[in-house]
């Protein structure tokens, strides 16, 4: 592997964060920096596409759903229901149909992996944590060793207390489950099929094993800090025929 993950980016960044940008914006225009985080955390959450399974979402009236709902825009799943409908946010009422993989399924099977635009994979991947926030994206960063540029950020890493649960973002198999040589720590990797596939890093306990087969949302592990990480978070890598790509372009 020419690129081995690295993820001590605990330090400086190319670019402020979001999260960092809204944080010192408020402290600077007098909101507070704990309000500003609190701000920054809804707002980065609703860009990244807040799972309609969130605690956040759940605990919303059914009157404020559809405003939540338009607010996070194209990464929610689409959720047909009258405005007056009870909405039930359990993970599989979310489902955009009967099989919540069906626009995955639909997609890989009209055209080849390689050439899906992400316009079309945007939202058919689940999220892999019930709150998506994320503490550094995928693609070329500074070096948090070297503090050289072209370090490449092989996933998209996110928020997770060491023992959250992790989640299949499809339904797959398990080929990997065990210590990952270069960086991952515990890794579980799900195949889903005409090449693509899916992995979780820095996990602290395994819920799988290989050649088992998940359904999408299982809970395949515990997060956790194990291997090139310096703090509890989730890396989360999808690869395209054995490429990876930017998570974000399928969550
Ligand atoms: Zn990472």
């Amino acid at each position: 592997m020419e690129v081995r993950p690295r993820d001590t980016e605990r330090q400086v960044r190319r670019r402020k964060s979001p999260l960092r940008q809204v944080a010192d914006f408020a402290a600077a225009s007098g909101v507070g920096q704990k309000a500003g985080v609190a701000l920054a955390a809804t707002g980065l959450a609703l860009t990244v596409g807040l799972p309609a399974t969130s605690p956040v979402m759940a605990t919303s009236e059914s009157g404020q759903t559809e405003s939540a709902l338009a607010v996070s825009g194209g990464s929610q799943p689409e959720v047909s229901a009258a405005a007056s409908a009870k909405i039930d946010f359990s993970r599989a009422a979310v489902a955009t149909a009967a099989d919540p993989d069906g626009k995955l399924k639909q997609l890989l099977s009209a055209q080849s992996v390689g050439s899906i635009q992400r316009a079309s994979s945007v939202g058919t991947l689940a999220s892999p944590l019930d709150s998506l926030v994320t503490a550094s994206p995928f693609g070329y960063r500074v070096s948090p060793l070297t503090g050289g540029t072209g370090d490449f950020h092989r996933g998209q890493d996110f928020v997770a207390q060491c023992g959250t649960a992790v989640h299949a973002a499809a339904t797959g198999k398990v080929t990997f489950a065990g210590w990952h040589e270069y960086g991952g720590g515990n890794r579980v990797v799900v195949d889903h099929g005409n090449g693509l596939e899916t992995t979780y890093n820095h996990l602290s306990s395994f819920n799988v094993k290989v050649g088992q087969t998940v359904t999408r949302g299982d809970t395949v592990a515990l997060s956790g800090t194990t291997g090139a990480s310096t703090g509890c978070h989730l890396h989360f890598e999808v690869q395209v025929n054995g490429e990876v790509v930017d998570p974000m372009g399928w969550l």
